[in-house]
């Protein structure tokens, strides 16, 4: 039924055509205020109460309007017409311009921060006896899963203050027993895989007589 289009549009006759005699349609109007924006649309072929679909009916009309650059709502006062629409959008693609500008000096503002933090005596105390824990030494680089980052989170500190304490007294960040554990499985892999090539060369073979037997009885079959 025509009851969803009759209160989201106007039912009235348009002018239709060249001649523009006036046929059955709709009007719909700019919902936004003080705007006086309306535009006719014909839907003369239209089923009108004879169990036509009102949100079919509705789908068609908004298809046709949002052709012409209308925006259409499901309520009268939710359409827009295609100024407004596209002021609409640009207001909201301004607005989260201003948050992503927001959010970034605050970003910012926060390193900053961070950064005029001043390190006090104490606070390179704690973080020396920390790096004396968990830093095994120049050649192996920190004991098994520790980071300037993990340190920093831990004493609730910059990372920046971790990093130079570090260097200043220790070595560098990365962990040499982490590398060479890795290297250790990659290698162990590999020796598992080349494990396996006698036994492929085997399986190859065996698939070169089979294939050879298969072509033989291919040849006697036919
Ligand atoms: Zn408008």
């Amino acid at each position: 039924m025509s009851n969803v289009v009759s209160t989201v549009f106007e039912h009235t006759s348009v002018p239709y055509g060249e001649d523009g005699k006036l046929v059955r349609g709709i009007i719909a109007r700019c919902g936004a205020p003080n705007c006086e924006a309306a535009v006719p649309l014909p839907v003369n072929l239209m089923a009108n109460g004879r169990g036509m679909d009102g949100n079919i009916e509705w789908q068609f009309i908004a298809r046709k309007l949002e052709q012409k650059g209308w925006r259409i709502g499901k309520s009268a006062t939710a359409h827009r017409c295609p100024k407004c629409f596209s002021a609409a959008k640009f207001a909201a693609i301004r607005r989260s311009g201003e948050k992503t500008v927001v959010n970034k000096i605050e970003q910012s503002l926060q390193v900053v921060q961070e950064n005029a933090k001043v390190m006090t005596r104490e606070d390179r105390r704690i973080i020396f006896e920390k790096l004396n824990d968990v830093y095994i030494d120049g050649k192996v680089g920190y004991g098994r899963g520790w980071t300037d980052e993990k340190v920093a989170n831990d004493l609730g500190v910059p990372r920046a203050w971790v990093k130079l304490l570090r260097e200043e007294n220790f070595g560098d960040e990365v962990g040499n027993e982490d590398i060479r554990e890795q290297a250790a499985e990659a290698q162990a892999a590999l020796a598992e895989i080349r494990k396996l090539e006698p036994d492929m060369r085997r399986l190859l073979a065996l698939a070169d007589k089979v294939e050879k037997s298969l072509a033989e009885i291919q040849k006697v079959l036919k």
